[in-house]
């Protein structure tokens, strides 16, 4: 369970690394095309050997798009399968991990309501988006505490859509993890999704955790919220988009996620 969580980090990370560098690669060249292609309009007389450095300029700056395109669809390959996750079976997997590997002196306290709508995405990709959060958790609480889990369906109305831009209408899951821990200031908590923002020593975190939840969350279409107090303890809401049990019935195109035992 171990190395296959830390091979899908791996990947994880490779692919939002990738995905990162395209995208600010991509802003550095479309000010190089677009300059290239105006200067040609701008300077249309001038000598025969300038014109072909504007033309090189540009047809660089457009191979080098070309192959940003491809390494952004990569890191969105990275981003997985649709099927209908039963998130139920997501939560007894992470809660077998927790017992089995966390330091005792973490109390691992569930609710997790029974009947929860199911999800639609990427069951390893939540399956690592809760993993990030626990170990998260756990590494927040050195002195032991206690780790809560909690999810319910919720529906998110037009009110609470306005005043949160992320969030859409309809049903949503709701997964809430707490901890007990050290907690973080305001302009830690400002910094967290960050890719490469840690404040673990070396080796011991790469930073990428939550800007990897912060990605998954998004490309299935929820939202992430952190409450934090210092000395106190640290508490991410995530938000998913749901489909009632009843909708799933008519989705044959789609397989079904039913954890390990499926
Ligand atoms: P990493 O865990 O590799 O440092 P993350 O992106 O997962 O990377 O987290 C970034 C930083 O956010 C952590 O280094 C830590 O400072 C802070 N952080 C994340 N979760 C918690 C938490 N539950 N309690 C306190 N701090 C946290």
């Amino acid at each position: 369970l171990e190395n296959q969580f830390l091979r899908a980090q791996r990947l994880e990370s490779i692919g939002t690394l990738a995905g990162g560098i395209a995208h600010d690669l991509n802003n550095i060249l479309t000010p190089i095309l677009t300059a290239a292609q105006l200067l040609q309009l701008k300077l249309p007389n001038t000598d025969e050997r300038t014109q072909q450095m504007m033309r090189t300029i540009e047809a660089n700056a457009k191979r080098g798009a070309a192959l940003v395109k491809q390494v952004l669809q990569f890191a969105r390959g990275v981003e997985g399968k649709r099927m209908i996750v039963q998130v139920g079976h997501l939560f007894s997997e992470i809660k077998q991990i927790v017992e089995e590997t966390f330091p005792k002196s973490i109390e691992l306290f569930t609710d997790i309501k029974p009947e929860l709508w199911a999800v639609i995405g990427d069951a390893t990709h939540l399956h690592q988006v809760l993993m990030n959060l626990v170990v998260n958790a756990r590494d927040a609480m050195p002195n032991g505490g206690t780790l809560s889990i909690y999810a319910e369906n919720i529906y998110i109305d037009e009110h609470y859509a306005r005043m949160n831009l992320d969030a859409s209408v309809g049903p949503h899951i709701q997964i809430t993890i707490a901890d007990t821990g050290v907690g973080m200031p305001p302009e830690i908590v400002d910094r967290i999704f960050e890719p490469f923002f840690t404040t673990k020593e070396v080796g011991k975190g790469t930073g990428l955790g939550l800007s990897t939840v912060r990605g998954i969350i998004k490309s299935h279409g929820g939202f992430v919220n952190v409450h934090s107090k210092v000395g106190k303890g640290t508490e991410f809401k995530i938000f998913l988009p749901a489909v009632e049990a009843t909708a799933t019935l008519f989705r044959e195109d789609l397989e079904i996620f039913k954890g390990n035992g499926e």
